[in-house]
């Protein structure tokens, strides 16, 4: 066995494994590079996700021809003149990340300090350090590194695609933008603008940032906040709870303007917005710590994404009442916020169809039984029920059950239908459900082969515009398989002889005159099938449940039951909620009872 020293190539590429995982992790590096040299302009141009070329180009200090080469050292840097770790000031200080790209890519560095006469210009190729040469170039630095890992094949292998790799090194732009508001950034993908900011100053210039890269809803949603405690200090902006995303990828922390991903700190932003949100919704928050450089070791990682505070629970207790405090007592919102955090305990509907909750005791509601027992009669479908034979109408419900969506109790605004359950409250957007419903039972009836038609006592004649009569008619096939029996009638009109039984009481002038012009939208060649949410949608608009339209008790009722029985009959078929739930303990609390 002999032991020796490696060389330095492989000394680098070996480090390269830490630092430089992708183009992304360039990036960073980059940019802060940037930062620390006091920047206030950074362009980052990405070519093939940044395999082929990443260039960071900035107007900060640069460097001189004799600094270039001591760049590209190993473990040579400026940013420790005190040779201390404990006071760290900087976003790099380890002195590895341009050894490490120049060993694994083609690196080349040209730059220019203020004053000096002429820009100096330095190439690495997987760990082969050139000679300087004088080039052209303004005051600043221009870093590009082309044919990322071609001098180490295996981690080309672990590259995604080139639009996954552009997102995360959009990502990394994004976090260091946010704090730095005072400094303009653009990143170009191939020649398109992927990100524009303008530099903002002053008070109001952090909102404005994190308003450019998080949306104006955020900026619209959210709360300042700003805390204190010995020597931490909280700033930044939380989202209210209601503007609540299903992952925590919208939390964005900062330690003395470094992006990190920190669990300690994520768990406290989970704790402060507990008592606030579903356990699977996550706030939108972006918050800057301010702690004495000593008090946090940035020391713990190579990406130096992690941090380490010395005194971990005054960090978490700032955090958790820094945000309660900005949530609760916002000036005017105060009491605004306070119904939201209730309506933040409103769940999206996550019906499990056809399941019934559990039998509970009666609670009274035997007299109300007979109000669903026969819930669709009045739906004014002459010769059928329009939700078919829901379950609860089948056999006669028994008094003791109690259902999942409760029972109705009126209808708000001809658009809510608000139901009383067993411990709460029930609102539904009856369109809504009504939509989905539709969709469900058309994809149930198609299935099984046919959708049932209601034939129309009288038929109807409809005249439409220019074109779309004949569009309707040539595709008669079709719309027949959906239920809706139609035919030519002269030119310019049809007439309506049959339409799906399940859509109820429908409006057959406004559901044909629609559905023309959904289909002027669609290809000639392409299958209505495919646009089968689209269609129901349509009819959906039109049948006996549309917004706008007062529904009778029974009829509420059959709603709910048929909710209960459908598939996915919790969310519309965009994805929003067909209906809300207030548990009675909710309620409680947005009186401030608990
Ligand atoms: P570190 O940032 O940890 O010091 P790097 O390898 O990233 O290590 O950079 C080495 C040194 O090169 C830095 O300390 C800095 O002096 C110089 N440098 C790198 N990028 C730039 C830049 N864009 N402008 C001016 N100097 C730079
Ligand atoms: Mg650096």
């Amino acid at each position: 066995m002999t032991i020796r020293r490696l060389p330095e190539t492989l000394v680098n590429r070996i480090a390269a494994g830490e630092v430089v995982e992708r183009p992304a992790s360039i990036v960073k590096e980059l940019v802060e590079n940037s930062l620390d040299a006091g920047a206030r302009r950074i362009e980052v141009t990405l070519r093939d996700g940044g395999r082929a070329l990443v260039a960071v180009v900035d107007d900060g200090g640069g460097m001189a021809a004799e600094e270039l080469a001591l760049a590209v050292e190993r473990h040579a840097t400026s940013k420790l003149p005190d040779d201390d770790l404990v006071r760290i000031t900087s976003l790099g200080f380890r002195g590895e990340a341009l050894p490490s790209i120049g060993a694994v890519g083609r690196l080349t560095l040209t730059s220019r300090p203020p004053g000096a006469d002429a820009a100096w210009s330095l190439t690495v190729e997987g760990g082969r350090v050139g000679k300087p040469a004088p080039a052209a170039h303004p005051t600043g630095t221009r870093v590009e590194v082309r044919d990322l890992f071609y001098a180490t094949p295996a981690r080309l292998k672990f590259l995604k695609a080139p639009r996954t790799e552009t997102q995360n090194a959009l990502d990394v732009v994004k976090r260091l933008a946010m704090a730095r508001p005072d400094v303009a950034f653009t990143l170009m993908d191939e020649t398109r603008a992927a990100l524009r900011l303008a530099p903002v100053d002053g008070a109001a210039g952090r909102l404005e940032r994190l308003a450019a890269i998080l949306g104006r809803d955020f900026a619209e949603n959210a709360v300042a906040v700003e805390a204190a405690r010995e020597r931490l200090a909280l700033t930044g902006h939380a989202g209210l709870p209601t503007f609540n995303r299903p992952t925590a990828a919208s939390q964005y922390l900062f330690v003395n303007g470094r992006p990190v991903r920190d669990r300690l700190l994520q768990g406290a932003v989970r704790a402060a917005y507990m008592d606030f949100l579903a356990r699977d919704r996550h706030p939108v928050v972006a918050l800057f710590l301010d702690v004495a450089p000593e008090d946090v070791d940035v020391n713990v990682h190579p990406a130096k994404a992690e941090v380490r505070f010395r005194d971990a629970g005054l960090v978490r207790g700032l955090i958790v009442s820094g945000l309660r405090h900005a949530l609760a007592s916002a000036g005017h919102r105060a009491s605004t916020t306070v119904a939201l955090a209730a309506l933040g305990a409103f769940r999206p509907g996550s019906l499990p169809y056809a399941s019934r909750g559990p039998s509970r005791p009666n609670l009274g509601l035997a007299e109300e039984a007979a109000a669903y027992q026969a819930p669709l009669a009045g739906l004014g479908a002459p010769s059928g029920p329009a939700y078919g034979a829901a379950p609860a109408s089948a056999e006669p419900a028994p008094a003791h059950e109690t259902y999942p969506l409760g029972l109705a109790r009126a209808q708000l605004h001809t658009t809510y239908v608000v139901a009383e359950t067993a411990d709460g409250l029930v609102i539904v957007d009856q369109h809504a459900a009504h939509e989905r419903l539709v969709y469900e039972r058309m994809k149930a009836a198609l299935a099984a082969g046919g959708v049932k038609r209601q034939m129309l006592l009288l038929p109807e004649v409809v005249e439409l515009g220019d074109g779309e009569a004949e569009r309707l008619v040539a595709r008669a096939g079709e719309l027949g398989q959906l239920g809706l029996g139609l035919e030519a009638f002269g030119t310019g009109a049809v007439l309506v002889r049959e339409v799906p039984a399940l859509l109820g009481e429908t409006d057959i002038k406004g559901l044909v005159q629609d559905l023309a012009h959904e289909l002027a939208e669609v290809d000639g060649a392409e299958p209505l099938a495919t646009r089968l949410a689209a269609v129901c949608s349509t009819m959906a608009c039109h049948g006996s449940v549309r917004a706008g339209r007062r529904l009778g008790q029974a009829e509420m009722n059959a709603l709910l039951r048929q909710m209960e029985a459908t598939p996915n009959a919790g969310q519309c078929n965009h994805g929003r909620p067909t209906y809300v739930e207030l548990k009675l303990a909710d309620v409680e609390r947005l009186f401030g009872r608990r």
